[in-house]
């Protein structure tokens, strides 16, 4: 007997984001080895990668280089490259270097946001306004990423209206697309489910794996009918700004899952596997993610 007692999208977008939030935690790595995984998860057949991040070097050594990373992966076919940007200077750099998509970041947390980017949200949104307008003038999308959107790591619980609340502000600036973070670790099922509720199911996911719910709440996402989720080549990853907020989830995890699920997703999980030991060589420790560490399951023989 089969019973599919759920139902999800035939298909799903993943984006990954190692590259960039997970490398931008870690001890530098040259710009020429991150351009090797970005090209190691394009062959993998992943189709949207987070590749760099245009903030001053001072500010994060990690993600100094942008530039050469990007000039280093050049166009390979297929792939989407997004730079995140803190600010209209990093937008500058991120056109001017070619990339297909923008990211910027607010909290919905103020006090994350204060801590995270030293403005207020009012601020954020302003800036993310001005960024939407420049990267509009090359037709550059920009995907708005909510951080904190199931909860703070400062004022606990969120109001789901006011995750909606800010989401509808950020597209009246301009966003194209919207994406729900889950930085330091914090939703559930039930609440996810509630902030779809209220902001609707056309947003990308970017779950963090910090309380073991990472890959559910994907899941339960799915169920709902999002189709979109970022996710870290390995799990690499984590916010320095919240202590003990683990890696984001890992790619080969939820390819993992959504192969066993009949998802397709254009990821070959063993292209994936040797781009996640990759991910390994260049961090110089182990990653989080647990079909890298168990390797992926027999299927039928
Ligand atoms: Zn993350």
């Amino acid at each position: 007997m089969s019973v599919a007692a759920y139902s999800v999208p035939d298909r799903v977008v993943i984006r990954d984001v190692g590259p960039r939030d997970g490398l931008q935690g870690e001890s530098p790595v040259v710009p020429r080895e991150r351009a090797r995984l970005v090209l190691a998860l394009a062959e993998a057949g992943v189709r949207r990668v987070e590749a760099v991040s245009l903030v001053s070097p001072k500010a994060v050594p990690s993600m100094a280089g942008a530039e050469e990373v990007l000039a280093e992966i050049g166009r390979p076919p297929g792939l989407t490259i997004t730079a995140l940007v803190p600010n209209l200077k990093g937008a500058q750099l991120a056109l001017g270097a070619g990339v297909d998509e923008i990211t910027v970041t607010v909290a919905v947390s103020p006090t994350y946001n204060e801590r995270n980017v030293r403005m207020t949200i009012d601020e954020s949104v302003s800036a993310i306004g001005a960024i939407c307008e420049l990267a509009a003038s090359e037709r550059v999308p920009v995907d708005a990423v909510v951080s904190c959107a199931f909860g703070s790591p400062y004022e606990g619980d969120v109001a789901s209206e006011e995750v909606r609340d800010l989401v509808r502000r950020l597209k009246d600036a301009g966003a194209e697309a919207i994406t729900l973070a889950d930085t330091t670790g914090m939703a559930t099922p039930r609440i996810l489910a509630d902030v779809l509720a209220a902001v609707g199911t056309d947003v990308g996911l970017h779950m963090h794996e910090t309380r073991g719910t990472g890959l559910l709440n994907c899941f339960r996402a799915m169920e709902i009918g999002v189709s979109r989720f970022d996710t870290s080549v390995g799990g690499l990853g984590g916010s320095p700004f919240a202590e003990g907020s683990a890696g984001n989830v890992s790619t080969e995890d939820l390819v993992a899952l959504l192969d066993d699920l009949g998802v397709e997703t254009g990821i070959d999980l063993g292209r994936l596997l040797s781009a996640s030991a990759l991910a390994e060589r260049l961090v110089g420790h182990s990653l989080p993610s647990r079909v890298a560490y168990a390797g992926a399951r027999l299927g039928r023989r």
